[in-house]
């Protein structure tokens, strides 16, 4: 087997008990030679994660109000891992420096990427890794942009050399020698990037859920959960609502068709979802998944003889673009046109919207839908299916709903339907019971 890195989230690294558990996960997998680790994050509902109280330690100071109570608080939670843990780092020591260079105006993104720092540290010891600085193989421009043949050679040199070693996430080193942060919940992109410059075999990403499931579980009961999905097919349903990785921690592992297994931490047993570049043509699921999301406003033109009028596209999608709005989908008929949009970006200009649109396109008639949602159901097994939308929308019928929308993209991925908001659970439910098999 080829070598697997694995990146541990906050809430999978909040405290000892969680970190004994990462161990039992790498002791049963020796193919796992390199860790990423965040700082920790909530061990209850209702605690702070760390770097949210080191960014507050920041906050305070520029407002000049005292922060060394904020600062005690992340001070005894790495004391207190380091006595749970049973080792002896001298965390003491460091957070002493840390204070220090605080009190000297360190930089905001010195001071939130501590937490990974401190994190890292520790776990390396209880593993009986490496700890291997970030700043020493994540490297960025002056600018703050990564620099990606230096870091893919600084990765492998010092790795190599290093041995299985454990990585904080979420930062690097500019080249001025200055600490640089992504942006929160960066240390997804860190192990996405070690991953790439290793040549993983796989990238594992071990959070506190069993991957992603095939619709939201606060609408359907027991949503199945997906197996496996291509990167595409999980950014049509990012798109649409379901919170996924960031687009930006899945791409150094994508360009480099490195698959990102997303694991549970605490149900190490489950295999979690797979996202590969390509779908998995083993499968026979036609549909990976369906989300959706409320808030949306159609208006549909009609204007006799519209099919023959040239630019009207044009001139309809050039006054979305003034009104800073971004169209979500334009389902046309020979003499019709809708454009939805989302009504958040619409702010309260609606009528000015519409009067624009009657100005410049002079339709015969004018309607505004309000308060749509759209379901995408998303599949790269459904181009090759026949039946697929037949299934689909003889469900939404049998369920006595409404289709307001329809629109299917040319990569035959993806089927969206717009719907009263009323509607919403009813619409998902009936989707997920006619595909769940
Ligand atoms: N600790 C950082 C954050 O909370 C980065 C991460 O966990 O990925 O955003």
């Amino acid at each position: 087997m080829g070598i697997k890195v694995a990146k541990f989230g906050g809430s999978s690294v909040a405290d000892a008990l969680q970190i004994g558990k990462i161990k039992r996960i790498i002791e049963n997998d020796s193919d796992i030679k390199y860790v990423v680790v965040s700082a920790p994050g909530k061990r209850f509902k209702d605690d702070s994660k760390i770097t949210d109280l080191l960014y507050l330690c920041k906050t305070h100071i520029d407002h000049k109000i005292p922060y060394e109570q904020i600062f005690q608080v992340i001070h005894d939670r790495f004391i207190s891992m380091e006595v749970d843990l049973g080792v002896n780092v001298n965390i003491a020591d460091d957070l002493k420096e840390i204070k220090n260079e605080i009190e000297n105006g360190a930089s905001a993104d010195y001071i939130a990427s501590r937490g990974e720092y401190l994190n890292a540290k520790l776990i390396a010891a209880y593993l009986g890794f490496a700890f291997v600085d970030a700043k020493n193989i994540i490297r960025f421009s002056d600018r703050g942009k990564i620099l990606e043949d230096v870091t893919n050679d600084s990765i492998n040199r010092v790795l190599t050399e290093s041995g299985p070693a454990v990585i904080p996430g979420f930062y690097g080193e500019k080249l001025d020698g200055t600490i640089k942060t992504f942006s929160r919940g960066g240390s997804d992109i860190t192990g996405a990037i070690i991953s790439r410059a290793v040549g993983a075999e796989v990238y594992e990403n071990w959070t506190d859920v069993s991957g992603f499931l095939m619709a939201d579980p606060r609408i359907v009961d027991n949503p199945k959960p997906i197996e496996s999905i291509s990167y595409m097919e999980l950014r049509e349903l990012s798109y649409m609502g379901a919170s996924v990785l960031h687009e930006d921690s899945i791409y150094p592992a994508k360009v480099a068709d490195i698959p990102i297994n997303i694991r549970n931490t605490n149900r190490p047993e489950d295999p979690g979802t797979m996202i590969t570049a390509k779908p998995n043509a083993a499968s026979n699921q036609v549909v990976s998944g369906i989300a959706g999301k409320k808030g949306f406003i159609v208006i549909g033109v009609y204007k006799s003889h519209m099919a023959g009028e040239k630019g009207f596209i044009r001139k309809l999608s050039g006054i979305m673009e003034d009104n800073d709005i971004t169209i979500e989908h334009l389902p046309t008929g020979i003499d019709t046109m809708s454009v939805v949009i989302d009504n958040r970006m619409v702010n309260g200009r609606l009528d000015e919207i519409v009067e624009d649109i009657q100005r410049q396109l002079k339709p015969d008639t004018l309607e505004v839908v309000h308060d749509i949602a759209l379901i995408a159901t998303v599949g790269a097994g459904m181009a090759a299916r026949k039946g697929t939308s037949a299934t689909l929308f003889s469900a939404l019928a049998k369920a006595g709903i409404n289709v307001r929308m329809i629109d299917q993209g040319s990569s035959e991925m993806n089927i969206i339907v717009g719907v009263d908001e009323k509607d919403f659970d009813k619409a998902i439910k009936a989707i997920y019971n006619a595909f769940e098999a």
